[in-house]
């Protein structure tokens, strides 16, 4: 991943369109409402709008085929996406299954932390695709972080922890240095936006992860999720850089 290329100055002032795809359950339901998901684009809005990026529903249907549900193997995305993605937008589906072939807790979104992103940048179904689990339907705001390049604040792509004093931070961790290090701890408890039971790093130092980071994964409510300044530059850079052809 190339780094800070892009100053967060450079405005694309650019609305991205959304295909919205809602595969219904076994049952013929849909799990959420056009209402649900727009309230979740207009969150996601305030949190881009200081890369000058907007996103707009242009497309919104549902999927009736229930077997999409419950299967996300390859063959089963390879075909769902040839059936309902529509070029150039981001074509997001919201279904139960995001455990399959590159799913993950959270959902998936092309461009993300695994070796599969270069295999799925260069087949356009799946560029432009993301699945978001009804289970939390805000997941839309971390996924769309993934979606313009940025890891997991958890992450170490490099193979290498990132220290508690961020001294490696450009190699390190999610290479991103204005998220602090964060050691994964998923049974954490938080209050009040401070672990309580904070962790040390090999040198001693404690642990002081961003808990309240749009790309952290700690379980907890309470907390308007943010995105850094370094994270917007490279989310910019990534847009200008593989991005554009979005309408
Ligand atoms: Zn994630």
């Amino acid at each position: 991943m190339a780094t800070n290329i892009v100053d967060i100055n450079a405005c694309p002032n650019k609305t991205i369109s959304l295909s919205i795809h809602v595969v219904l359950d076994t049952a013929d339901i849909a799990q959420a409402t056009p209402t649900q998901i727009q309230n979740t684009v207009v969150v996601m809005n305030q949190k881009f709008s200081p890369m000058c990026v907007q996103f707009k529903i242009c497309n919104y249907d549902t999927v009736p085929e229930s077997i999409y549900f419950t299967k996300t193997s390859e063959n089963y995305l390879t075909e769902m996406t040839t059936k309902y993605n529509i070029p150039n937008t981001i074509n997001i589906y919201y279904s139960a299954s995001v455990s399959g072939l590159w799913g993950s807790l959270d959902g998936s979104a092309g461009l993300t932390t695994s070796s599969n992103d270069n295999i799925r940048m260069k087949n356009p179904l799946f560029r432009d695709f993301m699945l978001i689990n009804y289970s939390d339907l805000t997941m839309i705001s971390h996924e769309m972080g993934h979606f313009f390049g940025l890891y997991d604040t958890f992450d170490n792509p490099s193979g290498v922890k990132e220290f508690a004093n961020g001294k490696n931070c450009t190699s390190a961790g999610d290479s991103i240095c204005d998220t602090e290090a964060d050691p994964a701890t998923f049974n954490a408890t938080i209050v009040n936006c401070h672990l309580t039971n904070p962790t040390k790093d090999g040198n001693g130092d404690y642990y002081t992860p961003p808990v309240c980071n749009q790309m952290s994964f700690y379980p907890f409510s309470g907390c308007i999720k943010y995105f850094t300044p370094e994270q917007f530059n490279r989310m910019l850079n990534v847009f200008y850089t593989k991005r554009k052809y979005l309408w």
